[in-house]
């Protein structure tokens, strides 16, 4: 019931963005197990998308990834006092060093094994954290030279780590990291990687990036910038924060909802229970703030405090479209019509790193990749395809009821298939799902009917496309799209710039069969009828009825 859904396909391309942008060596941060988005899923996403090296902070970061057979180079910079170099060394981990204690530290395993070390200095140019202070400097390059010379050590690299403090600042660090530079190739020492920018001042400071930058936060496709969203740096969000549907309660206006009471219900509407609270990693203080979840394509407000295990969300005039069981978005990528995370650390005060690194060990991260059907569906969108057999004409009527269930204001529907195939009988089915005026008949000698609601829900229009020559033509009837539920025959000319939209396809398996419909042509289909529904866009990324 609680998946963080990770797309391996969006790391890759983060990654291969970021190579693009800088030209440089991407050193990719997959420490707090990936950002909270799983340590071992990050890093190999990251190595196929052309990272040339792996970052954590610590030892055990590295070595769980070891074990969990990430092969590539890692590195770590932040050890406690009693690190077992030993098996930083055996196990081929680059450390990053911050002092002469460490680095004699490291030697003096290495000499015992009778092996190298791999090592890269970590400089304090200014964040006054972790790394080498400038008086420290030179005694420790002096010492780093002389361990080469003797072959126990190897230096790979040298780093440092930016405040973020304004631009005066970011260049400041980086003069005197060019001055630490400089004087370690004074010792003889040629470091093969130069580091200094991570996420932010690799996308704003284009002058520091050296030969390699050390990027966490957009590898998983996230923005380290108030002003700027992941779309805007050319990213995608990895993470999708998934849960469903457990329970639904219609409650009358004025009832307390959750703990304390602190929301009460304005009017008479339905509440659904979702299993995902502070545990999970949504923050107890969003209670009341104005988040919302993505349900039915639709966004819906979470009300109440949050607890533990668990939150609510209200629906609303939703109410008749949501079944226990179905799918409910927390946040993921935009583009796809679901609340971003920035929303919640926005709201929080907070940065989008705290949110994602926070989600609980609860919640099952589950890696998506691109499958054949998912490379169908990125030149074919609607390739959810879902297909039922429907026997007679009072199951053609049932199930556009449940469609008409689904269908809220602004859905579009385009109805293909033969004369006599049952889709006038389907849309009467929608009709009544939607609890409009009847009757619906072939749209054949009007070009649009309307069918006002009898529920204060949206209207049902009757589109004959067939009649429609083009999008202009399609324009002139003049419909509200966006406040009705529209089905038309034939989908030439309506379904131009529209985002999401769906497509049933009525066939009939013998075409011979001669259909008793009395004077209307296009009813009661007597065979079964094959029924395809695609949906596409957006709003139907995850199937319609499903
Ligand atoms: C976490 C971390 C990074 C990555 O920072 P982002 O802002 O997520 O790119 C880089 N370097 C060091 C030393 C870090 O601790």
């Amino acid at each position: 019931m609680r998946v963080a859904e990770i797309s391996l396909p969006a790391i890759r391309h983060n990654v291969r963005r970021i190579r693009e942008l800088t030209g440089v060596a991407v050193i990719a941060v997959v420490k707090a197990n990936g950002y909270g988005h799983g340590s071992g899923i990050a890093a190999k996403a990251a190595i196929e998308g052309g990272a040339a090296l792996i970052g954590v902070a610590d030892l055990e970061e590295a070595l769980a990834l070891r074990d969990a057979g990430i092969e590539a180079p890692i590195l770590c910079w932040l050890h406690g006092a009693r690190v077992d170099w030993a098996a930083a060394i055996e196990s081929g981990i680059e450390l990053g060093v911050s002092d002469l204690a460490q680095l004699d530290g490291i030697a003096a395993t290495a000499e015992r094994l009778g092996r190298s070390a791999t090592v890269q200095f970590k400089l304090d140019t200014g964040l006054s954290r972790n790394g080498a202070g400038p008086e420290e400097w030179a005694g420790l390059f002096a010492r780093g030279a002389e361990l080469v010379r003797a072959g126990t050590v190897r230096v790979r690299g040298v780093f440092s780590h930016l405040a973020n403090a304004g631009e005066e600042h970011d260049l400041a660090q980086a003069a005197r990291f060019d001055g630490a530079v400089a004087l370690l190739r004074q010792t003889g020492i040629d470091p093969e990687l130069i580091h200094l920018s991570a996420s932010a001042a690799t996308f704003s400071r284009p002058a520091l990036r050296y030969n390699a930058v050390r990027v966490g936060v957009t590898v998983y496709g996230l923005s380290p910038f108030a002003d700027r969203s992941s779309a805007d740096l050319g990213l995608i969000p990895a993470m999708t924060l998934r849960s469903e549907v457990v329970a639904l309660r219609s409650v009358p206006a004025g009832v307390g909802v959750s703990y304390g009471y602190n929301h009460v219900t304005q009017s008479e509407t339905t509440l659904a229970l979702v299993p995902m609270g502070y545990a999970d990693g949504l923050p107890r203080a969003l209670n009341g703030a104005g988040a919302t979840v993505a349900i039915a394509g639709r966004h819906c407000p979470i009300v109440g405090r949050i607890g533990m295990d668990q939150c609510i969300v209200d629906l609303g005039s939703l109410a008749r479209k949501v079944s226990i069981g179905d799918p409910v978005v927390l946040f993921g990528d935009p583009s796809t019509g679901v609340p971003p995370v920035e929303v919640w650390s926005e709201l929080m005060r907070t940065i989008n790193y705290e949110i994602v690194v926070g989600i609980g060990p609860r919640v099952l991260r589950i890696a998506t990749d691109d499958t054949e059907e998912a490379a169908e569906e990125a030149s074919d969108p609607g390739a959810v395809a879902e297909r039922l057999e429907i026997g007679d004409p009072e199951r053609m009527h049932e199930f556009g009821v449940r469609l008409g269930g689904i269908l809220a204001a602004g859905d579009l529907l385009i109805l293909t298939g033969p004369l006599g195939a049952g889709k006038t009988t389907l849309t009467r089915g929608i009709g009544e799902g939607l609890g409009v005026r009847g009757p619906v008949t072939s749209p054949t000698f009007v070009l649009a009917r309307t069918h006002p609601s009898l529920v204060d829900g949206p209207p049902l229009v009757h589109v004959d496309a067939y009649r429609l020559a083009d999008a202009a033509e399609a324009d002139d009837l003049d419909l509200d799209f966006d406040g009705s539920v529209v089905v038309a025959e034939w989908g030439a000319g309506v379904i131009e710039g529209r985002e999401s939209w769906i497509e049933v396809e009525i066939e009939r398996p013998t075409a011979e069969t001669v259909v008793a419909g009395g004077d209307d042509p296009d009813e009661a289909p007597v065979e079964p009828r094959v029924v395809t529904i695609r949906g596409y866009g957006p709003r139907w990324a995850s199937g319609v009825l499903s």
